[in-house]
């Protein structure tokens, strides 16, 4: 296009004390123009005070060659449906030829009632697919209209907290005109779409000297037609917002000031281990829900506040912050240091109560004769005095995009009642974005939720064989898992593996552990209480607390060559075979019991404790322990929690509990042939494949087969069976249970 340059002047970091300036020209001049769009979006994304995760998107328009006829047409690459400007690549953003994009209007136009949540409006997105270049599968999103008819080349729409915070007070148009002196416009809130993105063309057509529009209640739009000069314009802007933003900061005074002290960090996370149980069972009455504890000072500003219950009530402003933090957050007026803990559930019990009675009665005022049927009515986000803010999602990564979110929210908040007084959005149009047909189609086209989500799954003995095994296999069916071994490192491992398989998730928020992804790793010996006790404080602390333990951690001492064990050896066996597993339910038992949620516990006992034999009466007569430890458990931990047992039979393959010199003295009390300079591994199949004859179904028994065993007693599918003993064994006769 030959454009020339927009840019004021040449820009660097020292411009800019709100904003991280990113743009390199050795990198973007590498680039082909949608790889340049792909490259602003990610510096863009990247910094959170420019827009929120997941929030905003950005386009440019070009030419390029049709791919049917070589003609040079125009084309606008925009950010699709779905991911985050930060982690995007090319294939996130939609490709749409502009020719069709404008002839959309004609259609819109012909409607007879046309507007904002007409029914052509939200026919015309399934209008985009028509518009698509080269066949590009990117589904467009909801804003499409917005980049596609402002007449410039590059757009950039983001959520940065100083522009809602203008956006979203009571002052939102003088304030505009104030701040930008006239370069940026206002256009009201409206849900975006089609009519939003016709409005803005006009905006932009009859003001030529605007640079960009404050979206009332939502954020802000700019354009340029140089690239770099629209990204360089979104920070200028940011940064002006900010900077007057900061001038007038209340400091102290901020949110009517402290009302509340803090707790220290100590009593805090005392607090904290002792209420996430509980308050994870309240919220979960419907579904089960991931916490995500996060702790700043900026929140605990608010949280303290005298004005938070009243800013609070407001609930919050830009749809996408809206969208995970429901119409309010759940704000409970305890004094943390003259109430105690007691004081503090019951607050938090009536608290519940009076949400879901605002959620029904919002639902009920707001819905119109088409909407979805009311959604889980529990909070998504608690703000406790003393404590700070809790987040709740299907997930751990939405838990933690909603504290982001509401975060963020507060940020907006101090700024616009710093510099005015905040504003929510109106509770229709909440309503109208929280229920809106295409945000319901979205839902309805999700896969089912899987087996194990919303679950939190703690493995003990994850850092190898059955554990390994299984932690991959709970993981694959959407759970949290928690890879617990003795040894820190394999544990760690393990948990690296699925982190790497399944993803850290979105979302920035999150303190300590709690800002962890699906999966962690964590070390404890199960033959020491207070080392069980740590790590599950580390649990609640990382997910808010537990649904499923499964215990694979295991110990077999190979007897010496007259099959003799030491005492202390003997010991060790039931100190991990017995004691080890008890240790685990009981303190496992006090959260289950806190949460009052179903959840199960599978403890690895073996086909030799039904089974006398020589050689093994450590080992053998210890597991036998651990059956009949199952039926008591069962029993005492009825009726919130199934216990079963999984008794494997001599898995071979991988497995820490046949090193080499066990496979050797088994081969030898076998008398199978074998030669002392043969690989471990090549021993252990042939150890495995004389077990395989033993069965009845003569196929050697694999990780895989008790993992399967340990994941599905976990599951719905066992819901009416506890206090039982499952044989993976191939079928051993010997060890039938009568
Ligand atoms: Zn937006």
């Amino acid at each position: 296009m030959g454009k020339e340059r927009q840019r004021i002047n040449d820009m660097k970091q020292s411009d800019f004390n709100h904003v991280t300036y990113s743009w390199d020209d050795d990198v973007a001049s590498q680039l082909d123009p949608v790889e340049r769009l792909r490259y602003r979006s990610n510096i863009l994304g990247a910094d959170q005070r420019i827009t929120n995760t997941g929030g905003g998107n950005t386009s440019s328009k070009m030419t390029l060659p049709d791919p049917l006829t070589g003609e040079e047409v125009r084309v606008m690459y925009v950010k699709g449906s779905g991911g985050d400007l930060r982690t995007s690549k090319r294939e996130n953003f939609a490709s749409l030829y502009m020719e069709k994009l404008n002839a959309l209007k004609g259609i819109y136009d012909a409607a007879e009632v046309k507007g904002v949540k007409t029914e052509i409006e939200d026919a015309m997105v399934a209008m985009y697919p028509h518009c698509v270049y080269n066949l590009n599968p990117r589904a467009s999103s909801i804003d499409t209209p917005l980049h596609a008819f402002i007449p410039f080349d590059h757009v950039d729409h983001m959520h940065p907290i100083s522009a809602i915070a203008i956006a979203a007070c009571r002052d939102q148009v003088a304030l505009t005109e104030e701040i930008f002196e006239g370069e940026i416009g206002y256009v009201g809130w409206q849900r975006p779409g089609f009519d939003l993105g016709l409005q803005m063309e006009a905006l932009a057509k009859a003001n030529p000297h605007f640079k960009g529009l404050i979206m009332g209640q939502h954020g802000l739009i700019n354009w340029a037609d140089d690239d770099r000069a629209c990204y360089e314009l979104t920070l200028t802007l940011i940064e002006k917002a900010a900077r007057y933003i900061e001038q007038r900061d209340r400091g102290e005074k901020t949110f009517g000031g402290r009302k509340y002290q803090p707790l220290s960090d100590r009593e805090r996370e005392d607090l904290l281990l002792a209420l996430l149980p509980t308050l994870r069972g309240l919220v979960s009455q419907q579904n089960k829900f991931i916490g995500t504890v996060h702790i700043t000072d900026r929140v605990l500003q608010f949280v303290n506040s005298h004005d938070a219950p009243r800013l609070a009530e407001l609930g919050t402003s830009c749809p996408d912050h809206f969208l995970r933090t429901k119409i309010k957050p759940l704000y409970v007026g305890w004094d943390p240091q003259n109430e105690d803990f007691h004081a503090l559930v019951s607050k938090l019990e009536a608290g519940l109560v009076q949400y879901r009675e605002d959620y029904r009665t919002y639902y009920e005022a707001c819905k119109h004769p088409n909407s979805p049927a009311m959604r889980d009515p529990n909070p998504t986000v608690i703000l406790i005095p003393g404590v700070g803010l809790i987040a709740w999602g299907k997930n751990k990564s939405e838990s933690r995009v909603t504290a982001e979110f509401y975060s963020l929210s507060i940020e907006v908040m101090r700024a616009a009642e710093a510099i005015s007084a905040y504003q929510g959005l109106p509770r229709q149009e909440a309503f109208d974005i929280e229920y809106w047909l295409l945000e319901e189609a979205k839902l309805q086209r999700m896969p089912p939720e899987k087996d194990l989500a919303r679950n939190v799954v703690v493995v003990i003995g994850a850092g190898s064989g059955i554990g390994k095994a299984t932690a991959h296999r709970a993981a694959r069916e959407g759970a949290h898992v928690v890879c617990v071994d003795l040894n820190s490192e394999a544990a760690e491992a393990t948990a690296a593996e699925l982190t790497g398989i399944y993803g850290m998730g979105i979302g920035v928020a999150g303190t300590g552990i709690s800002a962890s992804g699906p999966t962690i790793g964590l070390s404890a010996d199960i033959t020491n209480r207070d080392s069980v006790r740590e790590m599950f404080r580390q649990v609640i602390l990382a997910y808010g607390g537990i649904d499923n333990v499964i215990v694979t951690a295991g110990v077999f001492i190979p007897p010496s060559k007259e099959g003799k064990v030491t005492d202390p050896q003997w010991d060790l066996t039931f100190n991990v075979n017995v004691k080890g597993s008890y240790l685990v339910a009981d303190e496992a038992r006090s959260i289950w019991q806190a949460q009052g949620l179903q959840g199960s516990l599978v403890l690895t006992t073996s086909v030799n404790a039904a089974v006398a034999k020589k050689g093994s009466m450590a080992y053998d007569t210890s597991k036998a322990a651990a059956n009949h430890l199952v039926r008591e458990l069962a029993i005492e931990l009825s009726p919130l929690i199934r216990v079963n047992g999984l008794a494997p039979a001599t898995v071979v393959e991988g497995s820490s509990m046949f090193p080499r010199e066990r496979v050797i003295s088994s081969l030898t009390k076998y008398n199978i042939a074998f030669d002392e300079s043969e690989e471990t591994e090549a021993l252990r199949n042939k150890l495995a494949a004389f077990y395989a004859q033993r069965t009845l179904t003569k196929a050697p028994i694999t990780l895989a087969d008790q993992a399967e065993m340990a994941y599905l007693l976990s599951t719905k599918a066992f819901a009416k069976t506890t206090g039982q003993i499952f044989s993976v064994d191939g079928g051993l006769h010997e060890a039938f249970l009568r």
